[in-house]
């Protein structure tokens, strides 16, 4: 990967951005995407699109979500504790024993309490700690002193930043799904450096808000855009290590290249489209089947006005909504590749109708 889109991947990853509290993420995005995008906007809900060729009629839109799972204290103890809820979904035994940075007036650091393994009753051991028997612990004695830097509604994320692996792979908090965000701006910089895409076509590149919380930010976005057809990229589950069934979730490997999605929620033309391209360019993919709506941006595309020709594409991500969240680094190249060639292949009267004798 080139140093300055490795360099921008990192910032995005690390920018702490929980659902609704967005901006910090929002301004990496434009600041990148401003040095290739003929515009860059931001709307009233804090998503921002990168444009090319913005009076095009025939418009694709990118969608890669910039929220990422977190925490909002909504409780101050007299004490000084910080109690919390989670935004996104969250797996009750991962914050124990975590650093966090609190985001209020400064960053604030604190730890994830929980009594320890000594004083745990014989069925408390048993079973799985939830978030409402945890709090943050900042070092503070009483509420006036936490009050002092941090207020109601404030949020929480990991203290784990971006990290590379072995080969290809690395590790962060915020995969899921900033490298989508990544993903779309990489698309829109190759279209406009490696050229190609039809002079009647515009793509948005969108850095969606609040899919964590139910895809908000994609509803608003396809519904001002308007566009004909769209992409959307997330994180995919890796089915390639221990526990999880290929038999029961069908196979997706981390490092064999994109997911393509078929199913109810892929219009089967652009489905057809993105598999042509991605054979017709050498890019590998892997098909992942879902049969009806998905939890991914694309749903709310699909549904927008009188209906968005959608296609869905993934990359394999192991230990999803987790800070230590692993991909290829390599199938995120990949994944920008394959939605530039599909935005190659738009042309200004494509019909994605579904029909029969294609
Ligand atoms: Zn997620």
């Amino acid at each position: 990967m080139r140093s300055e889109s490795l360099s921008f991947l990192q910032d995005i990853v690390n920018a702490p951005s929980p659902s609704g509290y967005e901006e910090r993420a929002a301004h990496v995005y434009r600041t990148y995407t401003s040095s290739f995008a003929d515009k860059v906007t931001t709307d009233i809900h804090g998503s921002v699109a990168a444009i090319l060729n913005p009076g095009a009629e025939m418009k694709i839109m990118l969608a890669g979500h910039m929220d990422e799972i977190g925490f909002i204290v909504h409780y101050i103890s007299d004490d000084g504790l910080l109690y919390f809820g989670g935004i996104g979904g969250h797996d009750s035994v991962v914050p124990v024993g975590q650093r966090v940075w609190i985001h209020g007036k400064e960053r604030v650091p604190g730890v994830i309490g929980r009594k320890a393994i000594h004083l745990l009753d014989d069925d408390e051991r048993k079973k799985k700690p939830e978030l409402k028997d945890l709090w943050i612990d900042i070092g503070a004695s009483t509420r006036a002193e936490v009050e002092a830097v941090i207020q109601l509604g404030d949020v929480v994320t990991y203290q784990v930043e971006f990290q590379k692996l072995m080969g290809d792979r690395a590790t962060a908090r915020g995969f899921d799904n900033k490298m989508g965000s990544f993903i779309v701006a990489e698309t829109l910089r190759l279209l406009q450096e490696d050229g190609g895409l039809h002079p009647s076509v515009g793509v948005y590149a969108v850095a969606t808000v609040q899919e964590e919380i139910g895809l908000r930010g994609a509803r608003t976005s396809s519904y001002s855009i308007a566009a004909q057809s769209g992409l959307a990229v997330d994180v995919n589950h890796a089915i390639d290590y221990p526990g999880v069934s290929k038999t029961r979730y069908g196979s997706l490997d981390v490092g064999k290249g994109p997911s393509v999605m078929r199913g109810a929620n892929a219009n089967p033309i652009v489905f057809r489209m993105i598999c042509d391209a991605a054979k017709e360019d050498g890019i590998p993919f892997q098909v992942d089947v879902t049969p009806g709506g998905t939890g991914t941006d694309g749903n709310a595309m699909q549904i927008n006005r009188g209906g968005m020709a959608v296609g869905i594409l993934g990359v394999a991500l192991r230990y999803m909504h987790t800070p230590c969240e692993v991909l290829s680094l390599v199938d995120v190249e990949d994944c920008a590749r394959l939605m530039a060639a599909y935005c190659r292949r738009v042309m200004p009267d494509t019909d994605f109708t579904p029909r029969l004798g294609l």
